[in-house]
């Protein structure tokens, strides 16, 4: 039995990146907490697993094959789905790409689409929507580590998640009227898809040097990171907005 203000019963949460690492862990425990979880990314094979792992604990999902950039496609799914409660905007795109001076066009604006217009978009869609019925709502962002710190070649990832952060805050701002908060989660290092590949692409091992650093010598789970969303989702935070929270295990992020 869930402590009452973390039960999501009757709730109903759209969630973006749910096809795999922090967005499919933030799904399921949503869900576990009672949470219609509505489940949108560009790969629907990772779709179909994640909603799997929610029916077959017995809780509800259901999918939206989307692409983040596409804000008609944004609008389309957050309006099939219907009323809204929570979002969980995780979807992401590249973390590493090229140092400063070599920062092509492109490069900028393939991060950018992903990581802040791609959240800039379902935050939008789904405050509409909030709004429209009245409230109240919860919307919550995925920041990073990296918006506390710098590291060479993390230009256009890091200004996408302080471009996220601002956004947040804007919101918070904006939004409060209609009872709906808006915080950010901003994690560590963490174990997912991206981080595996981020750590194929180095010659060193980011990840034992991350959980060096933390005083807890470890480094991320996905599922500590969709905890503190699911804080965030819930009346256990309901004086909370424009935070960032931060599971990153004690470290601040170095590079
Ligand atoms: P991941 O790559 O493992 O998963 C991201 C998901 O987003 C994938 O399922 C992918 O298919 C989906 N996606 C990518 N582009 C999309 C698009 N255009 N439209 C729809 N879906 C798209 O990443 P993750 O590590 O789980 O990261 C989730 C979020 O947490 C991201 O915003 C990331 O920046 C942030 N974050 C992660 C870490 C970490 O250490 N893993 C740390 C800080 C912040």
């Amino acid at each position: 039995m869930p402590l009452t203000a973390y039960d999501l019963t009757g709730r109903s949460a759209f969630i973006t990146g749910a096809a795999g690492g922090i967005g499919r862990a933030c799904a399921v425990l949503l869900a576990a907490a009672g949470a219609t979880a509505h489940c949108a990314d560009l790969d629907e094979k990772g779709l179909l697993e994640t909603r799997d792992l929610i029916t077959e604990a017995g809780g509800a999902a259901h999918i939206h094959v989307i692409d983040v950039t596409d804000r008609s496609r944004v609008g389309a799914a957050v309006a099939a789905a219907g009323d809204l409660d929570i979002l969980a905007a995780a979807a992401a795109g590249i973390m590493h790409t090229s140092s400063v001076l070599e920062t092509s066009d492109e490069d900028l604006d393939r991060v950018l689409a992903v990581n802040f217009k791609g959240v800039l978009y379902a935050c939008q869609e789904v405050a509409r929507s909030m709004i429209a019925r009245g409230g109240p709502g919860s919307l919550i962002t995925m920041a990073s580590g990296a918006v506390d710190s710098a590291g060479p070649g993390l230009l256009c990832y890091s200004a996408a998640k302080a471009a996220v952060v601002q956004l947040t805050k804007t919101l918070a701002t904006e939004l409060g009227p209609h009872a709906i908060r808006v915080n950010a989660v901003a994690p560590g290092w963490i174990r997912t898809p991206m981080t595996a590949r981020h750590e194929a692409d180095r010659q060193h091992r980011v990840e034992a040097t991350m959980a060096r650093l933390s005083p807890l010598g470890r480094v991320g789970e996905p599922e500590d990171v969709a905890h503190t969303v699911l804080h965030l989702a819930s009346d256990a935070s309901a004086f909370m907005t424009g935070q960032i929270l931060r599971p990153n295990g004690g470290v601040a992020m170095p590079w």
